[in-house]
């Protein structure tokens, strides 16, 4: 992607930079970005602040050690060589495609969800197990970028929602989150593509609506794995979807055009959205 153009972001009257310089430096604090914003509105007692954020490139770092970090779907070995080419080869196939400019938006998310689907249906004939997901997590190159954990609890603190909506894989970024953080968060749910197991843990089917790349928008919100879903077995209860719905300013964070989508439906008032491009 070009560099980002800072002057342009900053005429804008629907973007908000914190610290124009995080942008420059290719690896934004999120405290920077994001808690003056909470901060401020906390000060004036709302309450109706929420936080919808992508997971791949967005709360993890695009460069790890000078290497590409992997996602929650190119992370997972699924114990079984063969299905991992076969899920390589349509990486291969599908992900020149999904930066093609020249395909039309309908036609371009029909291949999305055609290779969603088909990644899936490889998983489950590969026989992908809990086990294998937890070993892929162990060696995998993924890492939060900095700041992550204290926005995580800045957020809690002050019972801000986040929703973490990713077109990923719901089991395997709860996995990071437990790896790599060693903590739950009693206000971040995950809405992703989320496995069943059988009772030897191995992967027989996905629940709900397949979310890809292109079609995170309020429909998906709604027909994914079910809200409540979240990390964490023993929280109170929370926010529901509906309440969630009446939290009218949206602080929306991507790295990805289609990331916009993310609070379609959302009757807000204010959106901020932070995109790390
Ligand atoms: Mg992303």
């Amino acid at each position: 992607m070009d560099p980002v153009d800072v002057d342009a972001l900053k005429c804008s009257s629907e973007v908000v930079v914190g610290d124009p310089d995080c942008l420059k430096i290719k690896k934004p604090q999120f405290g920077l970005l994001i808690a003056p914003i909470i901060t401020s509105k906390a000060h004036a007692n709302d309450i109706d602040e929420q936080v919808i954020a992508d997971f791949d490139a967005t709360l993890t770092r695009y460069w790890i050690d000078g290497c590409r970090g992997q996602s929650s779907h190119g992370l997972l070995q699924q114990g079984n060589p063969e299905y991992d080419v076969k899920r390589q080869k349509l990486y291969d196939y599908y992900h020149p495609l999904e930066f093609n400019p020249t395909i039309p938006l309908d036609e371009k998310t029909k291949l999305m969800e055609e290779w969603w689907e088909k990644t899936h249906a490889l998983l489950i004939e590969g026989g992908l197990t809990y086990d294998a997901i937890k070993n892929s997590v162990a060696s995998a190159t993924i890492a939060f970028r900095e700041g992550v954990v204290e926005l995580f609890e800045f957020l809690e603190e002050r019972d801000v929602p986040v929703l973490i909506f990713s077109a990923g894989l719901a089991d395997t970024i709860e996995e990071v989150l437990r790896q790599k953080l060693h903590r739950s968060f009693k206000n971040v749910k995950i809405v992703s593509n989320r496995m069943l197991f059988d009772q030897n843990g191995q992967l027989v089917s996905f629940k709900g609506k397949t979310i890809h790349s292109l079609n995170k928008n309020e429909h998906a919100l709604d027909m994914s794995a079910p809200f409540h879903d979240r990390l964490g077995e023993d929280d109170g209860p929370i926010d529901d979807n509906a309440s969630v719905k009446k939290r009218t300013n949206v602080l929306l964070l991507g790295d990805q055009f289609g990331d916009l989508g993310m609070s379609d439906g959302l009757s807000y008032e204010t959106r901020i959205s932070v995109g790390f491009l």
